[in-house]
């Protein structure tokens, strides 16, 4: 159990708070308890975010934001890459990350912290509670300010910009933070401390993102547009990335699509909130959507635009740290033909092992 009346500081004997040594030791500790990276971003960095979506309005005396980022494992993706096993991602790749192995890192340094003095808030993806929908704009008749000039609860601090703010990468076309260890294969744990800690530079190395569009391409539900762009001021850069259709890849990414009109129905897939029942697309093999894994991991489409095909665009020009002795793209690339028999079925009826 931790001595909290020893605690030591940052490593300055007088406690004369060094915010350099100290943002030395939460680094080590950092990547100590698990995380891949981290960076730091001074609370300044926020300075002119939609009030939705400050930190100071959780913590108005927030000093610092501590972002971590964990990567995703290639080999999470191979199944999907192969057609064969698709659970790994969502589970090991997706939930797994985001709702276990993160949070456990970003809690454990946040008891480092505090241990020290100081106040700490570990944050991952509490998205559900969020008073804004994912275009930005407040959820109707979800919350209310609880006084006049404050936030409707809850706000969402945006993972992937932190992780720019606090330096580990850009933001690419395709909305993902890229970073020079993983590309786009990795998520964000961040937290909001009191704790003073010397900043890192915003990334300025090579370019990540070089607009290949190799993720509007490959996105299943064409939900990243080639043209239309969104284009924000961060922490006095010009940033911009694609206006990604959310609502498309939020019935994409499950595996799911719209019947075109006069379409025979065919599997019904999944309902959808308006009550239209939704057909498999030719980048799903399940007959229903499977079920959540971890709680949110549904993620069917394999992350096939912004994901493996960035990834690969991005392993072929030699921009990552993360290399690997095979490429990852090993078979021509698969496509479920729904019109056509299932193969189990035909080999089943062929043989005279199918019952009825
Ligand atoms: S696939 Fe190309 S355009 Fe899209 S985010 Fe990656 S590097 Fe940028
Ligand atoms: S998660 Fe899937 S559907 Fe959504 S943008 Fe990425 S590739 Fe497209």
């Amino acid at each position: 159990m931790t001595d909290l009346g020893k605690a030591p500081c940052f490593g300055a004997d007088d406690c004369n708070h060094d915010p350099e040594q100290a943002a030395r030791v939460i680094k080590r500790r950092a990547l100590a308890l698990g995380a891949d990276m981290v960076g730091i971003g001074s609370i300044d960095r926020w300075q002119g975010a939609p009030i939705q979506m400050d930190p100071k309005q959780i913590m108005p005396e927030c000093r610092s934001i501590i972002a971590m980022g964990f990567r995703v494992m290639r080999g999470s993706l191979r199944g999907v890459e192969e057609g064969t096993y698709f659970s790994n991602y969502s589970a090991m790749g997706y939930g797994g990350i985001t709702y276990l192995y993160m949070p456990m890192t970003v809690i454990d340094l946040s008891r480092f912290i505090e241990d020290r003095g100081y106040e700490a808030i570990p944050m991952g993806h509490q998205s559900d509670w969020r008073a804004i929908d994912n275009e930005g704009q407040l959820k109707p008749q979800f919350s209310r300010p609880v006084a006049a000039g404050r936030a409707a609860p809850d706000i969402m601090v945006q993972l992937r910009i932190a992780g720019f703010l606090c330096g580990l990468g850009e933001i690419g076309w395709s909305k993902m933070l890229l970073t020079p260890e993983f590309g786009p294969r990795q998520r964000v744990g961040i937290i909001l401390t009191d704790l003073p800690l010397a900043p890192d530079p915003i990334y300025d190395g090579p370019t990540l993102c070089n607009r290949c569009m190799a993720c509007v391409q490959a996105c299943p539900g064409g939900c990243i547009p080639k043209d239309d762009a969104v284009n924000a001021e961060l922490a006095g850069h010009q940033v911009s990335w694609a206006n990604v259709n959310m609502q498309g890849c939020d019935m994409t990414f499950r595996g799911a699509q719209r019947p075109a009109d006069g379409e025979p129905a065919g599997p019904a897939y999944e309902t959808w909130w308006d009550g239209q029942k939704l057909r498999p697309g030719d980048w799903s093999p399940f007959y229903e959507k499977p079920r959540n894994l971890y709680n949110t991991g549904q993620a069917v489409c394999g992350a096939r635009g912004c994901t493996r095909a960035c990834m690969m665009s991005m392993e072929r020009r030699g921009v990552l740290k993360n290399r690997f002795h095979e490429p990852f793209r090993r078979r021509e690339p698969w496509s479920v033909d729904w019109s056509a028999p299932d193969p189990n079925a035909t080999t089943a009826a062929a043989d005279g092992s199918q019952t009825d």
